[in-house]
């Protein structure tokens, strides 16, 4: 999957200066960046070992000896390079001075000991909050190809899964031939998928087990691709033959509870208020309190990242977001409904990255 032409060191360009933007707008001479991910959004560095040090005088990048060859590969020209030594958080220290920030979310406790250490008075260290991830949370234009084609990946999976069909089937054996037909299409699953039929789907992060699915249930049914990097995640709730009104009758409640949220999501709408837009026909209904989870999360190089769609959420939705929208409601004992979409965030209108139909399909 992480094929080094797949990888493309332009779309990574410029956002070495722009972290370099706000480093200096948080009042900072620098930051520490150690999270791999936030080192691949920033250098297009596919590697597992690597640190950067980014500041309006400087972008340095180390990575071992390993990845010297990689790192050439990959890594763009507005970064330096220098050769490094076997441990390289002290040789990075070194050069820090002044006001340095890290990414206080992602460094162990073990880790900023260490770089403490090595930084000695040189440099005073600061918590610096989520900077790269707030690069992140907006997505370019090749970003957001790269999801779609993720996305558009995993609706054939379940295309095919579906027709396969689901009853008499193990939620185990469901879910393990989508990851392997996942990954047959060159791709990676961005989770293990979650097949939760009858009772089991009342669970929202249930795990698939040996149990058959029987006739007459519906199945919750969560799954997403890692494409080129970057990541989908989609749910649909399915029917093994009728599975009577009342399951109905929940089912077409979440479809509109995602409906209202789906229209709720623009920039400039807060997390929370979007979050509430489901929440309203759902506690109409009754059921406000078997709707347990937030709406949804953003998604890109990570399965899970900002902004979050939430009662509690502080974030605010921007053009260029790409986010999850997933309300469910969950009957303990009996069942579940979920329903995703993956949506680009447009300052006229969204995009929804998931194609499957949302009416409720009956299996078999
Ligand atoms: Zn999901
Ligand atoms: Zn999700």
């Amino acid at each position: 999957m992480s094929s080094t032409e797949a990888t493309d060191p332009t779309a990574a360009d410029g956002r070495g200066g722009r972290l370099a933007e706000l480093v200096a707008r948080e009042g900072l001479d620098a930051l520490f960046v150690g999270d791999l991910t936030n080192i691949r959004y920033l250098t297009a560095f596919t590697g597992t070992n690597a640190a950067c040090l980014v500041g309006p005088d400087e972008r340095v990048f180390l990575t071992d000896f390993r990845y010297v060859e990689r790192a050439e590969a990959e890594v763009g020209e507005g970064w330096e390079r220098p050769p490094a030594e076997r441990d390289f958080v002290p040789q990075l220290a070194a050069r820090m001075k002044g006001r340095v920030g890290f990414e206080d979310a992602k460094l162990s406790v073990r880790q900023l000991g260490k770089l403490r250490e090595a930084v000695g008075k040189r440099a005073e260290l600061l918590p610096a909050g989520d900077l790269v991830e707030e690069m992140r949370a907006v997505k370019d234009a090749a970003e957001i190809e790269r999801i779609a084609a993720a996305a558009g990946l995993a609706d054939e999976i379940y295309r095919w899964a579906i027709e396969r069909g689901l009853a008499g089937r193990t939620e185990l054996e469901v879910a393990r031939s989508c990851e392997a037909r996942i990954r047959e299409s060159g791709a990676e699953p961005s989770f293990a998928p979650i097949v939760a039929a009858g009772p089991n789907g009342a669970l929202p992060h249930a795990e698939p087990g040996e149990r058959e699915i029987g006739a007459g249930a519906l199945v919750v049914f969560d799954m997403g691709a890692q494409l080129d990097g970057y990541c989908s995640d989609c749910t649909r709730t399915f029917a093994t033959t009728d599975p009577g009104d009342e399951a109905r009758e929940v089912y077409e409640l979440v479809r509109t509870a995602q409906a209202a949220a789906l229209g709720a999501v623009r920039p400039g709408v807060g997390g929370r208020d979007a979050d509430a837009a489901a929440r309203v026909p759902i506690e109409s209904a009754g059921h406000g309190e078997r709707f347990g989870h937030g709406l949804g999360h953003g998604v890109g190089l990570e399965v899970h990242e900002g902004p979050r769609l939430a009662a509690s959420s502080e974030d605010e939705i921007r053009e260029g977001n790409v986010v999850t929208v997933e309300p469910g409601i969950y009957l303990p004992g009996r069942f579940g409904v979920r329903i995703e979409d993956l949506v680009v965030v447009g300052g006229q209108s969204n995009r929804n990255l998931s194609g499957l139909s949302k009416e409720l399909t009956v299996v078999g």
